[in-house]
């Protein structure tokens, strides 16, 4: 077989520690496979490492240390080394930092952890009782299968007392059965929806591409409740019906509860999770068997693209446009686009759906790079939800007061339907701003150039930047002056303040990342609110993003306004997609939605475009000035962020970067900056940005590690660059 090396020849590794090269090591007794997983010594230590090819063998032979053992794990494949390869070139990360992210399994390589089973036992319990006999119920419905603890107690609805006593008198047999084992199989031809006609044509299109066996990335482009999730199902079950992997990505834990349901609807199974909220065994568990092809399917977070898959067909980005799918510390990547590598490494397919894509997949599939497929009706009789602007000018609303009479009264409308409504503002905590009325002071951060947001919840003062908190204080900080301090501005703690006020007699329900301790509770709190369990949901970008309440018929939107300010050129791309977003929420099931926006700016043409719901026509307008300004994706753009605990030194060190452009010069780009970065100080740390545009199609990265190379980083200078930053 190719790449094996025997006993004693000299293979490079490479390890997981922070060193900018592969290290020559002896392979140990028994040989090993490029992309083994090892153990190396390093000093002394032992560390993690992965064969990466043939060793260089410019050391001394005597000198080199042998690998101390070949780790029980299925070895990385080629696709995946190369992916890791050219993911770290485009994003400019060192390859050790690439494979930390491939390696994030707990107990990699340990031997695998055993739990306890049961089966059916040869007697019968001395005494039978109810419990003990739905357990005895459940095993034999089993045929002969086992079952872990936890399902049966949970099964036969008893305590694990109750097997553990019928297993000591042998009713039930408990066996020890390893931890790691496989997901149940997924079933393409189950449970499969009878599609609409555009839906059956789309999905015709991706099966096909699926079973092509060739790269294709397809942008999936459908209004919100068309019916997209069913159609992409059609090409993961094309996937498994190829016997290929598929991986779905959602851009928010708090929508996997309700995805896995839809899986188990569609395959009759559950699939794979992998995001930060899922245990540690768990984890181990479906690293181990996605590497093995016992987990066809995995739904999960952006950290899924660097799962050992097998055979990787098909990856779905669900609402692609979505930001958090930017990872915006340590290794600055975008999983839409990473998707895309990947699956053009592996001849796999990728779908990017969503009712709002981004530009750059617009404009993607505008230039033929990507096909693109639309659904522009909603599912069954359901209607797209009708958009009205309220005009907040002149409403003279009292001080502290952001519901205005028209939305009030169509939430009052509302309930007294018996259906619900839905108050969306774009911000968490209770007031943005506290202020001294004494002296004017506002409350800032002391580590960041932010101001502290009052949680009244947390009963705290917090930075969004670095999470500070503090107790919020009695007396100006600065003049000292008592019971001065006042909230100024709305979050979405103090809308339900007045919505309380305005709608006594309305259950309501707050959706905010920081209300929720666990994802549990969230998940339940979205399952009540679907249930009708609530009258008014009052929430945050959270509850923007796929969710489905098919009570909702009222979208009232606090302050449509509030993206559009600052001078970010995604500004109106950004306000356009979360406006028509949340509106979506709005009439998903039989009855009609509305959506109001309140809005001091109504003929804003950001705003107009919103309500005209002419997208292609916003669209080609925003390209137009992109394009125009040579901005992406018409244009490449990269962050240089420069960052020290002195002020100074971080403005010398840009300022000399901007004199000393020759590398970039010769691509024909341009250094803008320095100037302070959007936050100009975070965690006590100043910040200032370079950014680097250059025209689409030159080599950027080999220019920006040159032009980088010059400069030396002393003492506290750090330097991060971001290739395609989120905000210009
Ligand atoms: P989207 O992902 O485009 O927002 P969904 O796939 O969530 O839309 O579909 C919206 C609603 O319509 C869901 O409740 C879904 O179950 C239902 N639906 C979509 N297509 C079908 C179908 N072919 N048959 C039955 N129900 C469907
Ligand atoms: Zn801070």
């Amino acid at each position: 077989m190719d790449g094996f090396y025997d006993e004693g020849t000299l293979v490079a590794v490479l390890t997981t520690q922070p060193l900018d090269r592969l290290l020559d090591y002896r392979a140990p007794e028994g040989g090993c496979f490029e992309g083994a997983f090892v153990e190396v010594p390093l000093g002394p230590r032992k560390v993690l490492g992965v064969v990466w090819g043939p060793g260089r063998g410019d050391f001394d032979y005597a000198k080199v240390r042998s690998v101390i053992r070949v780790l029980d794990a299925v070895p990385m494949r080629d696709e995946l080394r190369m992916f890791l390869e050219r993911a770290g070139d485009y994003t400019l990360t060192p390859l050790s930092a690439m494979l930390r992210l491939a390696t994030r399994a707990p107990g990699l390589g340990d031997a695998p952890s055993m739990r306890k089973i049961y089966r059916l036992g040869d007697t019968g319990p001395e005494r039978m009782t109810d419990a003990r006999r739905r357990v005895l119920e459940v095993l034999s419905d089993m045929g002969g299968l086992a079952l872990t603890q936890a399902e049966l107690a949970e099964t036969a609805g008893v305590t694990p007392s109750v097997i553990k006593g019928l297993a000591k008198q042998g009713a039930v047999r408990e066996e020890e059965a390893p931890r790691d084992t496989a997901f149940p199989r997924l079933d393409p031809g189950y449970g499969g929806k009878a599609l609409a006609e555009d839906q059956a044509r789309a999905a015709g299109v991706l099966r096909e591409g699926v079973a092509s066996g060739r790269y294709g990335t397809t942008l999936l482009k459908g209004v919100t409740g068309s019916g997209k999730t069913e159609v992409y199902l059609e090409a993961v079950a094309e996937a498994l019906q190829q016997g290929r992997q598929a991986l779905v990505l959602l851009p928010e834990i708090a929508l996997t509860a309700e995805f896995l349901t839809r899986v188990e609807a569609r395959f009759g199974a559950k699939p794979a999770e992998w995001h930060s909220g899922v245990t540690v065994t768990e984890r181990r568990r479906v690293w181990k068997q996605v590497a093995q092809g016992g987990a066809q399917l995995v739904v999960g977070a952006r950290s899924s693209l660097f799962l050992p898959f097998r055979d990787l067909g098909l990856i779905v980005v669900d609402e692609e446009h979505d930001t958090s799918y930017k990872q915006e510390e340590g290794v600055l990547y975008n999983a839409r686009d990473m998707a895309v590598l990947r699956a053009s490494i592996c001849s796999g397919r990728v779908v990017l759906a969503s009712a709002t894509p981004s530009l750059e997949s617009w404009a993607n599939a505008d230039a033929g790079k990507y096909t693109r497929l639309d659904l522009t009706s909603r599912f069954g009789a359901s209607a797209l939800p009708e958009m009205r602007t309220i005009d907040m000018r002149g409403q003279d609303l009292p001080s502290n007061r952001w519901v205005s009479p028209a939305l009030q009264a169509a939430v009052t409308a509302r309930m007294a339907r018996g259906e619900q409504a839905m108050l969306f503002i774009n911000r968490r905590g209770y007031a943005p701003v506290t202020i001294c009325r004494a002296c004017g002071h506002q409350i800032g951060c002391p580590h960041c150039d932010a101001r502290m947001v009052e949680h009244r919840f947390l009963q705290r003062l917090v930075c969004h930047q670095c999470g500070e908190t503090v107790p919020k204080p009695a007396a100006c900080p600065s003049c000292e002056a008592e019971d001065k301090l006042a909230a100024v501005g709305p979050g979405v703690e103090r809308l339900a303040e007045e919505a309380a006020e305005l709608f006594p007699d309305a259950r309501l329900a707050v959706l905010s990342s920081d209300l929720f301790g666990s994802a549990r509770a969230l998940k339940a709190e979205i399952e009540t609110i679907a249930g009708g369990g609530a009258d008014i949901i009052i929430g945050t970008q959270l509850v923007a993003k796929g969710h489905n309440f098919p009570l909702l018929t009222l979208v009232g939107v606090i302050d449509a306004d509030l993206g559009l300010q600052g001078s970010d050129l995604r500004a109106a791309e950004r306000t356009f997609q979360l406006m028509r977003q949340v509106a979506g929420r709005a009439g998903r099931a039989e009855k009609p939605g509305v959506a109001l926006l309140q809005t001091y700016q109504p003929e804003h043409p950001v705003i107009r475009a919103i309500l005209s719901g002419d997208e292609e026509g916003f669209w080609k307008a925003e390209a137009e000035e992109r394009r125009a300004a040579g901005m992406p994706p018409y244009g490449r753009l990269a962050a240089v962020i420069l960052s020290s605990t002195e002020v100074q030194e971080v403005f010398d060190l840009g300022n000399a970067m901007a004199r000393q452009d020759a590398p970039l010069r010769r691509l024909g780009a341009q250094v803008y900056g320095p100037a302070p970065a959007p936050i100009a100080r975070v965690r006590g740390r100043h910040r200032v940005r370079l950014l680097v545009k250059a025209p689409k199609g030159v080599a950027l990265q080999p220019a920006l590690v040159e032009w980088a190379a010059q400069f030396r980083l002393k003492g506290e200078l750090r330097m991060a660059i971001d290739i395609d930053p989120q905000s210009f």
